[in-house]
């Protein structure tokens, strides 16, 4: 983060680094191929760097949305980017370009589309607990540098985790970064409601946010990785609210067939209604379900591991290595 940064009192960032560039964006790239996704004020297209060939995911935001000047949220999503670009595991920002009605964002592209897609997929397309566990790695890997920095991201979820390639089963990159606040000072939840299905309690009782709520978003998460169902999902909006505010989740065998107990023991460590009782991602990423002990004899100090190698897990990750930028 800036050192100077200037807060709103909705705990958003404003103030960025990246030169926003107004000469046109076209006159750098080409757009290629049909549309890599859409939001709800943002399409995102394949694009190529005339000057290096290079391939890039264009992000097209409206700077109007419903009547209102929403400039600031976009300079607070560019923020963001840029307070996080040393974590790989999060999108890297290239360029930004304005026009009278849009902001253009230039991310490194994520090829392997959304980890929705293999949630979703039928048996031999979707993710075995083993892809499970290496990509949950990665995913808090990122969210506990976000967190150490004192950035929540508030829309965690399956359609803003990319891969950077599906076939093989490439590395993620945590994308959209739209409603995500610094903590320090948020004071107004109420305009900032994610996905009802991924959303913590806390949210829908108008509590204070704070990191644990991006924790409860990675409970159900890692549930529809593992299950291919949406734990708290229920016909109508209101009996999902519901079963959130009930915690009204299914652990049956029947459901976590051939998926591990610690698995299931990892997901109930963050389906917690109590924010202060659900693991971090620092102790998430200490869980066994991430870490299966190794044998006996070869690591006899494991258990005197020091605190500081604890604090950089990405040094302890010997097979996840992201790949470099495309
Ligand atoms: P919104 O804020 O509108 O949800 P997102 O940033 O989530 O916008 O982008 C919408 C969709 O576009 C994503 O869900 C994803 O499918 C696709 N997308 C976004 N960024 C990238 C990227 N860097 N590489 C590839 N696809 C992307
Ligand atoms: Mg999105």
């Amino acid at each position: 983060m800036p050192d100077s940064a200037t807060m709103s009192k909705n705990g958003m960032v404003t103030k960025i680094h990246t030169r926003i560039r107004t000469d046109p964006f076209t006159a750098n790239y080409d757009l290629v191929g049909k549309e890599l996704g859409r939001g709800k004020f943002a399409v995102v297209k394949k694009c190529i760097e005339k000057a290096t060939g290079k391939q890039y995911a264009a992000k097209f935001l409206r700077k109007r949305r419903k009547g209102a000047d929403c400039r600031m949220d976009i300079l607070n999503e560019i923020a963001v980017l840029e307070a996080a670009k040393a974590n790989p595991y999060v999108v890297a920002l290239h360029e930004v370009y304005e026009t009278h009605t849009e902001i253009i964002l230039v991310l490194e592209c994520a090829a392997g589309g959304e980890i929705f897609n293999q949630c979703v997929a039928d048996n031999d397309e979707a993710f075995t607990e083993k892809d499970v566990i290496r990509l949950a790695k990665q995913i808090l890997t990122g969210v506990a540098f976000l967190h150490r920095n004192n950035v929540v991201h508030l829309d965690l979820k399956p359609q803003n985790i990319l891969l950077t390639s599906a076939r093989p089963l490439g590395d993620i990159r945590i994308v959209d970064f739209g409603l995500s606040r610094r903590m320090d000072n948020i004071t107004e939840v109420r305009e900032i409601l994610g996905t009802p299905e991924y959303v913590a309690p806390e949210i829908l009782n108008y509590e204070p946010i704070s990191t644990a709520t991006d924790m409860w978003s990675i409970g159900v998460l890692i549930y529809v990785m593992l299950t291919g169902e949406s734990p708290f999902l229920g016909d109508e909006k209101q009996q999902t609210f519901l079963n959130i505010s009930q915690v009204n989740v299914d652990y049956s065998q029947d459901t976590f067939e051939g998926i591990s107990s610690l698995a299931i023991d990892f997901i109930k460590s963050l389906l917690l209604k109590n924010p202060r009782k659900r693991a971090t991602a620092e102790e998430c990423l200490n869980h066994p379900w991430l870490n299966p002990l190794p044998h006996p004899h070869s690591h006899p100090h494991l258990h005197t591991r020091s605190a500081a190698s604890l604090d950089e897990p990405e040094t302890s990750q010997s097979e996840s290595e992201p790949e470099s930028p495309a």
